[in-house]
């Protein structure tokens, strides 16, 4: 079977079968090509809600499929790949949450929606990259502490210097392995360029920046500038807006060896048509006090952003 025709076959299936296939920015092009919907994880999982279909093949990594399961806890979520996982997601333990929070009980915990859902529900609210500065200022705490991400961490808090906040030593190992000399090199070969950056990136990259946001906001604000712009993200936002968007050639990846998440790009299409057809990958389950808790945490971001 070509590729194409392996493509059609699980865009038919699929519909068949009431099924969604759901896949995050940073997959393959050829899953991006038959999904349902693409974006970041929580715009997928509320998609998910939206559209409430029977079964969800959410291509992507664990964390993801569990947020669908948040949000919509009646229908079936399949992980094609149960090996997919987030590194940056797990670095810290819901024990280690709980005792912080017994030791500190006037710290509101944040958690990065990067993280599992065993880690939400011990939380007091979560946010995306970007609701993160608006939700930490409208927290009556002035003790934060910022899980996992210290590098996302690390943004918030030096934009809100009234408040107290402790950061977690996590990161993505992705964007966390980028230097200020990958973009000060490439800014030298494209000086026109513009920068664009996702606030998972050390503090110093993020001080070239010309823009800094979530993966959505990255890829509007590509596609509404006019001239040369360099991408400081997972190269799928590269893949995908060379070609889809006209004069493809004028996004410019920022290291192209270092911005690729393994996890990400495990799934591949076959796995995806087994998904489809029930004889592969993980339906995701969820104690349902813990999603219950979990729930709580993300309904407070929706609050607060
Ligand atoms: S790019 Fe980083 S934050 Fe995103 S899934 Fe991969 S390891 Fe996790």
């Amino acid at each position: 079977m070509t590729v194409n025709e392996l493509k059609t076959k699980i865009v038919e299936e699929a519909k068949r079968r009431d099924t969604i296939i759901l896949a995050h920015t940073y997959q393959n092009p050829d899953i991006i090509d038959i999904a349902s919907v693409t974006g970041d994880s929580f715009f997928l999982s509320q998609k998910a809600k939206e559209l409430k279909g029977k079964r969800v093949i959410m291509c992507g990594v664990r964390f993801m499929a569990e947020s669908v399961k948040i949000l919509s806890p009646e229908t079936e979520v399949i992980l094609p790949v149960p090996s997919a996982t987030c590194l940056m997601a797990e670095q810290i333990s819901p024990e280690r949450v709980r005792q912080f929070k017994s030791e500190n009980p006037d710290t509101a915990v944040v958690a990065y929606i990067n993280t599992t859902a065993a880690l939400k529900a011990e939380c007091d609210v979560c946010v995306t990259s970007s609701s993160a500065l608006k939700i930490v200022k409208a927290l009556p705490n002035k003790n934060i502490l910022f899980i996992p991400d210290k590098n996302l961490g690390s943004y918030v808090k030096k934009q809100l210097p009234e408040k107290n906040i402790i950061l977690w030593d996590g990161f993505c190992p992705v964007h966390d392995k980028l230097t200020k000399e990958d973009i000060i090199n490439l800014k030298n070969e494209h000086p026109d360029a513009v920068f664009a950056v996702h606030p998972e990136s050390p503090e110093e990259v993020l001080e070239y920046a010309d823009m800094i946001g979530a993966t959505s906001e990255i890829i509007k604000y590509a596609k509404s500038h006019n001239g040369k712009v360099i991408i400081g993200t997972e190269r799928g936002v590269v893949d995908y807006l060379s070609t889809h968007e006209e004069n493809g050639d004028r996004f410019i990846q920022l290291s192209r060896e270092k911005l690729v998440c393994e996890d990400m790009k495990i799934t591949t299409l076959e796995d995806v048509y087994k998904a489809v057809i029930g004889e592969q990958g993980e339906s995701i389950e969820l104690d349902e006090n813990l999603r219950q808790k979990a729930l709580k945490s993300i309904e407070k971001m929706l609050e607060l952003g």
